[in-house]
């Protein structure tokens, strides 16, 4: 059949797009459907996040043999913020072994603000390495000779887990370093209960690096495909992590990754998850699937509206939940292509 105009041709090649991916299809039906949502608010505590652009939208799966969709904004940058969290943590585990990383941050949800000052002073750690407390001193336990080997070590590991070098906003670097004082203030508690080392500036910095480097909702299904590929970026084939640490990231996620709704989360979506207040949320699905979504405005508790509404609709189609071992629920990669 020849096609009489573009709208017929676009209309013809949407067609046989969906029946080469049914996933692709559900996808596009779900993103329509949660766009109109406009509730939320942007996150504000500095200009640089207040001034973006509201409307975008972006969701994207990989799957651990490096196929994947991409819906919507899909290559809209933002900032990664906590999404970085996990990542670090890691780098942390590799350079420094679980025994004694585990001495230094704790693993333990705690039923406070990301950005508490408590800390557990039992134990003399953070409580886990998901607020920002543990996530300093994750960054602190980054190895380097100096720092300017500290920050290209952490960057580097970033380019393994998205596959490609990775850039920061410096505006929103410099607006975090310039109004950071709670962050100062949690390092400085620290410090001062030695559960990190004196060079907290630097430490502080890397952390403010970290939350500024740019993604896309692709780079995070990226990252989170290399979770669930134990460990190996499935586009590129590099280890981005030892295997052996995958589940340490994954546990924390799952625990504490969204915020004061990881129990909620956790127990509604079933997956390991982190989010960040640049809008970005990053899934995984063990064996299967990364997902990464991007839509600026939050709730309340500091996750993306969009992002947890899309999650909620993807489950009413696929069973993710790491606890359902039922396989025909969960054929998300066979719905990839035909
Ligand atoms: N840069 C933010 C902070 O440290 C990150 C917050 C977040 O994404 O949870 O407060």
């Amino acid at each position: 059949m020849k096609p009489s105009s573009d709208a017929s041709l676009d209309a013809l090649i949407g067609k046989m797009r969906s029946a080469a991916s049914p996933l692709r299809e559900r996808l596009m039906d779900i993103h329509s459907r949660i766009k109109s949502n406009a509730d939320g608010k942007l996150a504000c505590y500095i200009p640089e996040l207040s001034r973006v652009d509201p409307n975008l939208f972006g969701v994207s799966i990989v799957s651990v043999d490096g196929r994947s969709i991409d819906v919507g904004d899909a290559d809209a940058p933002f900032t990664i913020q906590s999404v970085s969290k996990p990542f670090v943590f890691g780098l942390g585990l590799e350079d420094h072994g679980r025994d004694y990383v585990l001495s230094k941050i704790g693993v333990q949800p705690v039923g406070e603000a990301f950005n508490t000052v408590v800390l557990d002073e039992v134990s003399n750690r953070p409580y886990n390495p998901m607020i920002n407390a543990g996530a300093i001193a994750s960054a602190d336990l980054i190895q380097g000779s100096n720092y300017a080997e500290r920050v290209s070590r952490m960057l580097d590991m970033f380019r393994r887990y998205f596959g490609h070098p990775v850039h920061i906003d410096s505006s929103v670097y410099a607006s975090e370093r310039t109004t950071g004082h709670r962050n100062r203030a949690i390092a400085h508690l620290m410090l001062n209960f030695g559960m990190i080392e004196p060079r907290i500036e630097e430490t502080l910095d890397l952390y403010f690096q970290q939350c500024s480097i740019l993604a896309t909702s692709h780079d995070l299904a990226v990252m989170g495909a290399t979770l669930a590929n134990r460990g190996v970026n499935p586009i590129t084939g590099e280890r981005a992590i030892d295997a052996c640490y995958v589940k340490d990231l994954l546990s924390v996620m799952y625990n504490c990754g969204m915020y004061d709704f990881a129990g909620e989360w956790g127990y509604r979506i079933g997956i390991p998850a982190k989010s960040g207040v640049g809008g970005g949320i990053v899934a995984v699905v063990p064996g299967k699937i990364g997902i990464g979504t991007f839509s600026p405005k939050l709730d309340p508790k500091g996750n993306s509206v969009r992002g947890i509404q899309f999650f909620n609709e993807l489950i009413k189609h696929y069973s993710l939940n790491v606890f359902d071992r039922d396989e025909d629920q969960c054929l998300i990669l066979e719905h990839f292509s035909k």
